[in-house]
């Protein structure tokens, strides 16, 4: 991406991708989950204006009252292929201006970069696949296979008035597609010198916990050792600081075979932690906000079971007295990828283990 050399003059030096990205960062497509949101209709009428301009019949679908996302085939040389899908969402994740350095819906490209809330997940690629398509299409050519481009509502909060509910109730825009091609899916790292290409195989499952804690009601002038509120608070610190054990599925453990293919190693002979510190490290300051930030290796979640305490849903912080039950419902996500579920997953031997949090304080 081009950056241009005078900030004046912001569009003369861009290239058409940045400039689709910064205007879809542009519009705030802000998506707060529990079915709060900004709603993605302006982005998604600019993309089907975009795809109508580029001769194909885009088709918006808006199930839900600005909740907007485009669908739009464009044929094959050889419809006797499956087509493939290739999809972005155009909602995303709310940010507070405060803890940003510009303002993140303003598309500000600076040093050189492109800086706003979606520049990376995932108005850029939404960018890169419009941008490709006018490459494609501009030039003449056709695509091989069948391409069905979709620009989802609600990826940030369940997909339900987005790719769920396209899915389930317009199927036939889909039909025909074996495979789809999105976001994330692996960035590319270095390995023993080597460029490595990652492909995601799979998903961390989702497990909500719900904890419930029970204490003495009692007026919040009193002095009540026995607080629903403390308990639970010291259950949530406990799971977020809980070192889960290293467990590996058959998607991890090709992984670090590969990994270890490439080193030239043995994987036998070769912990999975020093393999996965040959992907490089990343900084974590997150378990002790006073402890200087440590490094880790930058695969370790793939193989580990993560915990983030971070979305309770009903606990409440402004309660008057010690509340008497008090729940919060922290989420966890398993190692275990989704497809390799029914496989027995292996404990790693020497891997740091710690008792782990109780799934409920009931
Ligand atoms: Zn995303």
């Amino acid at each position: 991406m081009a950056p241009p050399s005078n900030p004046a003059h912001p569009n003369t030096e861009l290239d058409e991708t940045a400039i689709i990205a910064r205007d879809l960062i542009r519009f705030d497509t802000s998506n707060y989950g529990g079915g709060r949101s900004n709603g993605e209709l302006e982005a998604a009428e600019y993309v089907e204006a975009h795809l109508t301009a580029l001769g194909l019949a885009p088709q918006l679908f808006e199930p839900a009252p600005r909740r907007a996302s485009v669908v739009a085939r464009v044929p094959g040389r050889n419809s006797a292929k499956p087509a493939l899908v290739v999809h972005g969402h155009l909602d995303v994740v709310p940010a507070d201006p405060r803890n940003w350095s510009v303002d993140p819906f303003a598309g500000e490209i600076r040093d050189g970069m492109l800086w706003g809330r979606g520049a990376v997940d995932m108005k850029n690629m939404d960018a890169m696949i419009l941008a490709a398509l006018g490459d494609i299409l501009g030039s003449g050519r056709q695509p091989e296979r069948d391409l069905v481009v979709a620009f989802f509502a609600d990826e940030e909060s369940g997909g339900g008035v987005g790719a769920g509910w396209l899915v389930d109730n317009h199927p036939e825009l889909f039909a025909g597609a074996t495979e789809a091609i999105s976001e994330v899916g692996g960035y590319s790292i270095t390995v023993g010198g080597r460029r490595a290409y990652l492909l995601q195989t799979g998903e961390k499952s989702l497990l909500w916990v719900r904890l419930v804690a029970r204490g003495t009601a009692a007026h919040g002038s009193r002095l009540v050792g026995d607080n629903a509120i403390t308990k639970l608070a010291e259950a949530v610190a406990t799971l977020g600081r809980t070192e889960w054990p290293l467990r590996l599925t058959g998607t991890t453990r090709e992984l670090l075979g590969k990994i270890a293919e490439v080193l030239g190693v043995d994987p036998e002979q070769v912990s999975p932690d020093e393999l996965a510190l040959a992907t490089g490290r990343r900084r974590d300051s997150s378990r002790r906000p006073c402890a200087p930030p440590r490094t880790r290796p930058s695969s370790r979640p793939a193989t580990s079971t993560t915990s983030s305490p971070i979305t309770p849903r009903r606990s409440s912080t402004s309660a008057p007295s010690p509340a008497k039950r008090r729940p919060c419902s922290p989420r966890c996500r398993r190692s275990s990828a989704t497809r390799s579920r029914s496989r027995s997953c292996i404990a790693t031997s020497g891997s740091r283990r710690r008792r782990p949090a109780p799934s409920s304080t009931r």
